[in-house]
This record gives C-alpha cells, structure tokens and sequence, in this order.
C-alpha cells in the first residue's frame, strides 16, 4: 500500500511538476529541476532514517534480488567466505546467490522447522575469517523478525531489509551494509535502497559488473546511467509522509499498534493459530493457519469478498498472512480482527 495522500499529491503532479512545464517522468535525470529533486530526496531520507555521516546511501535498480550478488561482489576482497543465517525464502536465495562468487557457510537454517524462529546469539558460530555476515532483518513470507541485533565483533553485519525499512529507527553504526528493495514499504517498485558504510569501499572483485558496483555509483552519485526517476521522486512523498506521522518512531508506534492487535487476537483464538514463534514476530507481516487447508482456503475467499484482500500465504508457506506495512491504517486491522472473530463463531 502507498498511503492516500501521497498517491494524491503525485496525481495533482502527474502532468506538470510545479511550473516546470512537464511531468517528472518526462525530465532529464541531468537536468538541474530533476537534479533538485533528487537531492532533496536523498537528503530527506538521511535525514528520516538518520543515516550517520559514516554511511553512504546509494540507488541501484534490480531490486533486493540483485544486492544478493551485489553484496558479495563489493565486500569479499580477500575473503572466500560469507557468513549466511537461513532464516526463510529470501536469505536462501541470497546464500545460493553468494555460492557463485565464494564458499559461504550456513551458520544458521531454520528450514528444518518450517521456518518459524530466528536464532539466538548463543546458536551463532560466527567465523571471524567471513567478509560478513548477512541476514534478513524480516522474514516476509514466514513473518519472522530479528527482534535483536546479533553481535559479529569485527565482522561487518548485512541486513536485507526489504519489508522493515521505514518502519522502526535502526542504528547504522551497527552495521557495515543494509539494503532494501524499495517496493514493500517506501515507493513503488523500481530499485533498492543500499546504505553502506564507507569503510567498506574498495573491496570489491574485478568481476563486478560497473552496474553493480558501489563505488563507481558513490562516485556518480548513482546517476552512473539513469536511475528510476519516478520511483526516487515518489519516495520523497513517502518520506514527506513518514516526516508529517511522527518520523520513525511514529511507524514504530503504528506498527506495534497495528500488530499487537493481530497477534492479541490469534493468541486468545480457538480457530486461527499464529505461525511464528513468539519471540520471533515479525511485526509487518503475520502469519497465521486455522489447521485446515479447506478452511483457510474459505476464509482467504470469504475475507476478500469483505474487501480484505492479499491474505493468502505466499505459496511456499501456505495458511494466511497479513502483511500490515506503513500505509496500512489501524482501522484496516480493526476490520481484519472483527472479520476473523465472526469468521471463527461461524466455523467453530
Ligand atoms: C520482496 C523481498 C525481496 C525481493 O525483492 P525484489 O526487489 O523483488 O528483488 C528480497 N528480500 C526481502 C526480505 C523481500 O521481502
């Protein structure tokens, strides 16, 4: 979801840009009103997700998919190993994806469990011989979350935080690398936000694609091509949103609100089971079965008949998920739970 507002604001802007004469889409990346705009834009979201100057903040297209060989690429220098924790459907593929440039090592996978829990510090055998050690801060498809950061004494931590970001203030300097495909909770789709800290330029390997690359779009202030012009123009509406609801810790507000609804409910349910371990709750996206595949299958129906729609589980985990991002407002969450309460008296 985008939220209303902002998807007015850009429909009063759709066909002329200010006294610009053209719509954002029709101008130059080079040119100096769109070069305004993206500044501001940049800026603006340093500013949101308060990205300490040791950190850089780079746009680059292919969404999260292509950081999973970009991140190898740019930090393995003269390392042959990474460090992966297995916690769901996106951390593998990153993992599969890094096999082709090093050996990195599973340290963690939850696979066996149907993914229901993240691990804890003490499970983690880290090597201090890994370039990094990556993990996905929220697990979309099984809605989990890492609701700590896990300690990796020197060794630079990678989080993909494609479904959490904009949605809770998170300590940079705690990381060498995050990355987030913009689609799930900043903009529509189109690229991937990446904010690296700068210590960690110049390891790169000279097979990295120069698209891939994040010094040469450091350098270039990523216009090393074009870059999604729109996407990048309707984050800044998103942030101008975000700034105008009380910043991060208002999202972090809303979404605790907004979950602790859900996960309130399913708890106290005779019908609907939550998926995740407790101390692993994602807090964007909740996963939740009745035990019945007919019966979910009815409730997923019966529910978007309601108006509640997209709450079919993704098809590698089956039952149901709600996955309740910025732009989803309280009330939405309050109609899901009335739904589900008379949903669970007729199926009793
Ligand atoms: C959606 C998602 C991805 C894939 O994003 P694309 O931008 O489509 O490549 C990767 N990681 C996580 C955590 C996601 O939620």
């Amino acid at each position: 979801m985008l939220p209303l507002s902002v998807l007015k604001k850009a429909a009063s802007e759709l066909t002329q840009y200010g006294d610009s004469g053209m719509s954002v889409m029709e101008m130059s990346h080079r040119s100096k009103i769109y070069g305004e705009i993206f500044a501001k834009v940049k800026a603006s979201l340093r500013r949101v997700l308060n990205v300490p100057e040791t950190h850089e903040i780079i746009f680059m297209q292919g969404g999260a998919t292509a950081q999973f060989a970009a991140v190898p690429l740019n930090l393995l220098g003269d390392r042959d190993s990474a460090d992966y924790a297995l916690t769901g459907v996106f951390s593998t593929n990153a993992y599969n994806e890094a096999k082709k440039y090093c050996s990195p090592r599973a340290v963690f996978s939850g696979e066996a469990e149907g993914f229901r829990r993240i691990p804890n510090q003490e499970e983690l055998q880290l090597s201090d011989r890994a370039a990094y050690f990556h993990i996905c801060s929220n697990n979309t498809i099984y809605g989990t979350a890492w609701n700590y950061v896990p300690e990796t004494g020197s060794v630079p931590l990678v989080a993909d935080m494609s479904s959490e970001i904009l949605s809770r203030p998170v300590d940079f300097s705690r990381y060498g690398l995050v990355y987030a495909g913009v689609q799930k909770n900043m903009a529509p789709a189109g690229m991937a936000v990446v904010i690296v800290d700068k210590a960690l330029i110049g390891k790169e390997l000279p097979i990295t694609p120069t698209i891939m690359s994040y010094a040469k779009f450091i350098k270039a202030d990523s216009m090393l091509n074009t870059p999604p012009t729109y996407t990048i123009y309707m984050l800044g509406l998103v942030l101008d949103w975000v700034s105008d609801h009380g910043g991060l810790h208002g999202m972090n507000a809303l979404r605790r609100e907004r979950s602790d609804m859900l996960y309130d409910y399913l708890d106290s349910s005779s019908l609907f089971k939550p998926v995740a371990e407790v101390s692993s709750r994602s807090m964007m996206n909740v996963t939740f079965r009745t035990g019945s595949e007919e019966l979910d299958a009815k409730f997923v129906k019966e529910a978007a008949a309601e108006g509640l729609v997209n709450l079919k589980g993704h098809r590698l985990a089956g039952g149901m998920r709600a996955s309740i991002y910025n732009a989803m407002p309280v009330e939405g969450v309050y109609k899901l739970v009335d739904f589900m309460k008379k949903f669970e008296r007729e199926n009793r």
